[in-house]
């Protein structure tokens, strides 16, 4: 069955099956990383069936400056990633570059940052350097008219520009997104909203974090929180 027949919450349910027998970190690590090519496959599929003309090209990054919300387990599989493929040499200026940006996130309330333009500290030039564990929030993200986005990078602060997303992709990503955070849930784990540099930040240097949510408990003690409905963000 191709991934356009599939019914979308497929992959939810074999994350939810995955997460159940999970016993260490590699097959949470695994499983999230099925979910996340499933969710590609998805907007792929769905872009093709509905002739979607995207903006988005190699290169194109404007949407790498706005504020990028996560949850715990995506933080967990970049941070694993860093580990397997950067230099040490590139993980020292990558903790650097993290620390100040989490050092400023921090003092600000998240709507402080979200109407400003701060780059991503995982952007190098115009790339994404962890592309391949790059969180649903990334993936999510589309455009079908360039000068949309110029604007929002122009106009941080106008957070009522509605940008140029597709509708149906925006809404069955949207669906698809829930139905993995939803696994995540199902097993009693930690599904509280973070700003990813601050999140990261905190995962490279304590490894307390990845017991605290695997123990269903919130997994970052100081990383930026977005308050989400019901959230308890203190
Ligand atoms: S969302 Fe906008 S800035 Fe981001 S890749 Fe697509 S066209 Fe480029
Ligand atoms: S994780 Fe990668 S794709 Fe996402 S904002 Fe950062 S640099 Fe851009």
């Amino acid at each position: 069955m191709s991934s356009q027949e599939r019914p979308e919450s497929d992959s939810g349910v074999l994350l939810n099956t995955a997460l159940r027998n999970a016993r260490h970190p590699e097959a949470y690590h695994g499983a999230l990383s099925r979910a996340l090519t499933a969710f590609q496959e998805r907007s792929e599929a769905v872009a093709a069936r509905d002739q979607v003309k995207l903006a988005c090209g190699e290169g194109c990054a404007l949407c790498c400056s706005l504020r990028v919300d996560v949850i715990a387990p995506e933080v967990f599989l970049i941070a694993e990633h860093l580990r397997r493929h950067f230099s040490a040499e590139s993980m020292a200026a990558l903790t650097e570059r993290l620390e100040a940006h989490a050092a400023q996130v921090t003092r600000m309330t998240p709507f402080e940052h979200a109407t400003r333009n701060m780059p991503c500290p995982l952007l190098e030039g115009s790339r994404c350097s962890v592309y391949a564990v790059r969180p649903h929030t990334c993936r999510r993200c589309h455009s079908t008219d360039l000068s949309a986005c110029e604007h929002i990078h122009d106009h941080p602060e106008d957070l009522e520009f509605p940008g140029a997303h597709d509708p149906g992709l925006s809404r069955e990503l949207g669906e698809t997104m829930q139905a993995h955070f939803d696994a995540y849930h199902a097993e009693g784990l930690d599904l509280t909203v973070y700003e990813l540099g601050s999140a990261l930040s905190e995962a490279l240097k304590s490894p307390a974090a990845w017991r605290r949510w695997r123990d269903g408990k919130r997994a970052f003690l100081g990383a930026s929180i977005t308050p989400t409905a019901g959230s308890d963000s203190d």
